[in-house]
């Protein structure tokens, strides 16, 4: 069951300042909209559903759920919204697949806008995801459309997404407003630099085509723009030729120097692995037996035999993209950068699987964890960005000290490059050209002790302390900031950019009113 005291308090710090906020109902969504003439339809019933989110800490009951049936739709809704002005405070948040952490994608007694429909409906009228090749190809798919079907309908043309996240269960217009960060994105950017075209409902209930060109500001503000600017109900997406199969590989390191100075090797040469990411691993005892279970290595029998003694472990994992008649060339290639590492030298493990088999690794162990009632518990999760020049001071704290003896999750560690992220966009970073991208995923499956979020985020906290207090130059990727304080101290000389957007864009303060940026102007 979410914990709602977090949310109690945000709803309190709403009613600050003496005013008594009305919180509208489904009779006032009714008076307000219940004239729209829809291609979809408003309901009332699935309110629970759209106040829950994967973080599962939070819950927010909106006063109605909208199922768009077009895009206009969603425009008319907003432009509705837009049209009763400051008396009104109603908001309007855009649900993707609802895998935020803590609300971001709820609207307490607001309108959540269901994308997911919008794609359905898209799909239903043959217009869902189209591919086109040629010289630039690309994608065209609804903001609500999931990255796994993308990636399905793009690999019947022998193409695929160049950019990816770990999991494909997750909304095109979702991801597209935070970053969208993976083991690719030292070569190709984050997902949001891998975009050519938007269309975005504005705040104003405008509907507006967007690029790099044509509407500039509006297409690099909504780019990681937490959802403040417009809802995107389509983006154009690069693509790349799809390979069939790829080597999937992990090899072990006992010290972080050793592993993090490889990472940066690979990640600055032009011929190397395809995917690179790294994940640590604190205090097991046979602990290759905890490795994502949809990971399995050629050599069994010496994988499940590795102790790792108590020690904290920090594995790389690297994959090599090859089509059946190139695995010769592979196998070179893999030997001739493998070699150049430093490893612990029985500690190689690979494994051959599809393109698709490697990106959906993660619903592998959705579908495990979901058997054992153990995908829908609380995610106190942090996500962190780590300058270069400050992660070893970060390490030997956090993995030395803070997360001694306990995690209750994987913990991914891994380099990008700042060259790659386009500062134009809304997405906030260190300002160094190589930084990590450190996330602490944990799970909280019981209500006290070790497994409890109160555990998990008195860990958090001490490690944001820790970063805080001691000049790490950290951002928080996904932040789950709740004043407009925290939100200042965050964009940093980027707020004044970020606030005379929101001015453009949406005016009211209408959208995603769940990231608790701005509030709804009364
Ligand atoms: P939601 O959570 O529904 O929405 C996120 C925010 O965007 C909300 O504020 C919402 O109002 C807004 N929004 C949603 N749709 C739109 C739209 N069409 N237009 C405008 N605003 C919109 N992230 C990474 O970068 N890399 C990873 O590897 C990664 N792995 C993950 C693995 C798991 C298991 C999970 C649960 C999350 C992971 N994420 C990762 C985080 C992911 O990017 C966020 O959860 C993100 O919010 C996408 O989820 P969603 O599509 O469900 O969007």
């Amino acid at each position: 069951k979410p914990s709602i005291v977090h949310c109690l308090k945000l709803l309190m710090l709403l009613a600050l300042g003496g005013v008594t906020m009305h919180v509208p109902d489904e009779d006032d969504v009714v008076a307000s909209l219940g004239a729209l003439r829809l291609d979809g339809h408003f309901s009332f019933d699935d309110a629970h559903a759209a106040a829950r989110d994967f973080g599962n800490r939070c819950s927010l009951l909106p006063a109605a759920v909208l199922h768009p049936g077009s895009v206009s739709d969603v425009a008319a809704t907003v432009r509705r919204v837009f049209q009763l002005g400051r008396s009104s405070p109603l908001t309007v948040a855009a649900r993707g697949h609802g895998h935020s952490l803590l609300g971001q994608s709820q609207a307490a007694g607001g309108i959540v806008v269901k994308m997911e429909s919008l794609a359905a409906a898209a799909a239903a009228a043959a217009r869902a995801v189209r591919v086109h090749g040629g010289a630039s190809p690309h994608v065209d798919a609804p903001g609500g459309e999931l990255w796994i079907n993308v990636l399905h309908e793009t690999l019947k043309h022998g193409l695929a997404p160049r950019s990816w996240t770990d999991y494909l269960h997750l909304t095109v217009g979702g991801t597209l407003s935070n970053a969208g960060v993976s083991g690719q994105a030292f070569r190709h950017g984050p997902q949001v630099s891998n975009v050519n075209q938007l269309e975005i409902v504005t705040g104003r209930g405008e509907v507006v085509t967007c690029s790099h060109e044509v509407n500039s500001d509006l297409f690099y503000a909504a780019l990681g723009g937490l959802g403040q600017f417009g809802i995107i109900t389509r983006a154009r997406i690069a693509l790349e030729p799809a390979p069939k199969m790829v080597r999937w590989i992990r090899v072990l390191y006992s010290d972080f120097e050793t592993f993090t100075e490889d990472q940066e090797k690979l990640i600055a040469s032009e011929k190397t692995f395809d995917y690179i990411e790294g994940f640590v691993i604190i205090n097991r005892t046979g602990i290759l037996n905890n490795w994502r279970t949809s990971f399995k290595p050629q050599d069994p029998v010496q994988a499940s035999q590795f102790q790792s003694d108590g020690r904290v472990l920090y594995c790389l994992e690297l994959t090599m993209n090859f089509n059946h008649d190139e695995a010769d060339i592979m196998e070179q290639e893999v030997g001739a950068l493998l070699s150049r590492l430093r490893y612990i030298s029985s500690t190689l493990f690979y494994t051959d699987v599809t393109y698709l088999g490697f990106l959906d690794r993660v619903h592998t162990s959705e579908l495990k964890l979901r058997a054992q009632g153990l995908w829908e518990v609380p995610h106190p999760w942090l996500n962190l960005l780590i300058p270069r020049s400050t992660v070893h001071k970060f390490a030997k704290e956090v993995f030395g000290k803070i997360l001694k003896d306990s995690n209750n999750g994987p913990i991914l560690l891994y380099p990008v490059n700042r060259t790659k992220w386009d500062n134009r966009t809304s997405v906030v970073i260190p300002d160094e050209e190589i930084f990590y991208l450190v996330g602490f995923l944990s799970s909280a499956p019981s209500s006290s002790g070790h497994g409890s979020v109160e555990h998990a985020m008195n860990l958090n906290n001490k490690i944001v302390d820790f970063c805080e207090k001691n000049g790490v130059g950290m951002k928080q990727y996904l932040a789950p900031y709740t004043t407009q304080k925290q939100w200042k101290a965050h964009f940093g000389a980027r707020w004044e950019t970020f606030e005379r957007r929101k001015h453009t864009y949406d005016p009211l303060a209408i959208l995603a009113p769940g990231q608790r940026i701005f509030p709804k102007a009364s």
